[in-house]
């Protein structure tokens, strides 16, 4: 990759460990591969516990300089982070492309969307206000204070190996704290670059560390340890799960971004054009792999012969190939159980009844061709699980009532979508879904000032907007007497 870069210095085989570029203690490393070709591209330090150690009384040394900085001057720093990213976005793109595999339009707007997140938590350090409460008595002052929480954790998922990182430590910077991050092992090189920047950008030594390696090794060390005061975690219900049951006995804070079974329903007084583009953006973004992509696409009887004809026709032009060819539209799965998943869904789905709307399933190596499915039933798995690919299920519905009770038939809770022209309908159908986030008329909902998260199992807490910064605050009330 370092070759391709016009920046070579951005792309590091070594954890970025308490404010040094360093080996695991025992020399044994981590391959990664690129998606696309199924080749290794380098390797990372296989780091555990004694890194995870170090990074972590590291961090808890530069916190306490740290939260006592100015908020303007934490905020130049993250804005020169910014700016950094910016500048060097061909090559952070680039990065991204050959690692994860999303095609290299999408890289270059996710480095964008995690720059973004610099800036606003930049801005938003600056606005850390307390409070002074109306007295209780004559001698008596309360005052309400915000602190940071202290030393941070984060664990980070590979479909957003940029997006995700930022999400968390802009503002975990931002509020005064340091932060020790473990990638996805299957996507680490974005995250040391993006360290190469905070590094140039003059973030302290220590404060932030990117700890490469063994996810159930330093995953336990994080959890167990009782400086670490809050984990940030972005990835599965059933890791979320773990991590949570691990953090118990430090009662840690924790803000926790899980699985999601997003329901994309289409009445018949929507905008068919617009409803058929948001599907696409919802569905195919990052070749079907993330967290808030349409699994459940709920069509009303009037519209949905109408809005299936206009979605093949948008289907049919998707290309699937190299994130690195201009011409590609869909880059290839993660990894080879990403692609048993799909193959698993769609073979379910057909054997219980569903059809081929579109061309069949075509699989070569990780390369999935884009396929849309109707007749589809809340029994198929495609219905109950998060498919993770580029399979758009279609379901036909006849009720208001009928498509909000399927929508919320689901433990998870992130993302859902609707499309409807009817004011009346948009209110009362924005109310009823169980969801974190709803989109009327699109299919585009994340940004760096809107609270992003889940209820239900779908997880605790909000990152970005103003609570993604309180989720690195705490309250603390100051009593006086004798004023
Ligand atoms: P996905 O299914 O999206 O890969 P995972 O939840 O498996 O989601 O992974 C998300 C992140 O959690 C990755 O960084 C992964 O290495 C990490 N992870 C996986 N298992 C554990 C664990 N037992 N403890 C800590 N982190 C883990």
């Amino acid at each position: 990759i370092a070759s391709s870069l016009n920046d070579p210095g951005l792309f590091r085989q070594q954890a970025f460990v308490a404010g040094a570029w360093a080996d695991a203690e025992d020399g044994r490393t981590i391959a990664v591969d690129d998606p696309a070709t199924g080749e290794s591209i380098g390797h990372v330090p296989a780091c555990g516990v004694p890194e995870t150690r170090a990074a972590i009384e590291a961090a808890e040394r530069a916190q306490a300089e740290w939260k006592r900085r100015a908020p303007a001057e934490r905020a130049a720093i993250l804005m020169a982070w910014h700016d950094l990213i910016i500048e060097n976005s061909a090559d952070l793109a680039r990065i991204m492309t050959i690692e994860q595999g999303k095609i290299l339009s999408e890289a270059e707007g996710e480095v964008r969307y995690a720059a973004s997140f610099f800036k606003w938590f930049a801005e938003e350090a600056r606005r850390i206000d307390g409070a002074v409460l109306a007295p209780p008595a004559r001698d008596r002052r309360v005052l309400v204070l915000k602190e940071p929480v202290g030393v941070s954790a984060a664990i980070t998922p590979w479909n957003f190996p940029l997006a995700m990182i930022t999400r968390k430590c802009a503002p975990a910077l931002a509020a005064g704290c340091s932060m020790v991050l473990k990638p996805s092992e299957l996507t680490p090189f974005s995250a040391l670059a993006v360290a190469v920047l905070g590094e140039r950008a003059g973030v302290p030594a220590g404060l932030f560390s990117v700890v490469t390696g063994l996810p159930e090794a330093i995953g336990a060390e994080l959890t167990a340890s009782p400086v670490v005061r809050k984990l940030s975690f972005t990835g599965s219900t059933r890791v979320g799960a773990i991590l949570m049951r691990q953090s118990a006995d430090t009662l840690k804070r924790l803000s926790l971004e899980l699985g999601g079974n997003a329901p994309f329903l289409v009445f018949d007084d929507a905008d068919c054009d617009l409803a058929v583009l948001g599907a696409m953006a919802s569905k195919f973004r990052n070749a079907g792999q993330t967290c808030i992509c349409a699994n459940r696409v709920l069509v009303q009887a009037g519209i949905h012969d109408r809005f299936v004809d206009r979605l093949l026709d948008e289907v049919a032009a998707l290309r699937v190939g190299s994130g690195l060819d201009p011409a590609a539209t869909l880059g290839p799965l993660i990894n080879d159980a990403a692609v048993a998943k799909v193959r698993a869904h769609v073979e379910d789905a057909l054997a219980q009844g569903a059809r081929y709307a579109s061309a069949p399933l075509h699989v070569d190596g990780r390369f999935v061709s884009p396929v849309v499915l109707t007749g589809v039933t809340t029994d198929m798995l495609v219905a109950r699980e998060e498919t993770f690919g580029p399979v758009l299920p279609v379901f036909r519905f006849e009720k208001e009532e009928e498509a909000v009770r399927i929508a919320n038939a689901t433990p998870f809770g992130l993302a859902s979508y609707f499309f409807t022209s009817s004011l009346h309908r948009a209110w009362r159908v924005g109310e009823a879904l169980e969801f974190g986030m709803v989109g009327l008329n699109t299919g585009a909902i994340s940004m760096e000032s809107a609270p992003f998260g889940g209820v239900k199992q779908s997880g605790l807490g909000r990152e970005g907007g103003h609570p993604g910064l309180d989720e690195f605050l705490e309250i603390k009330s100051f009593h006086m007497e004798g004023i």
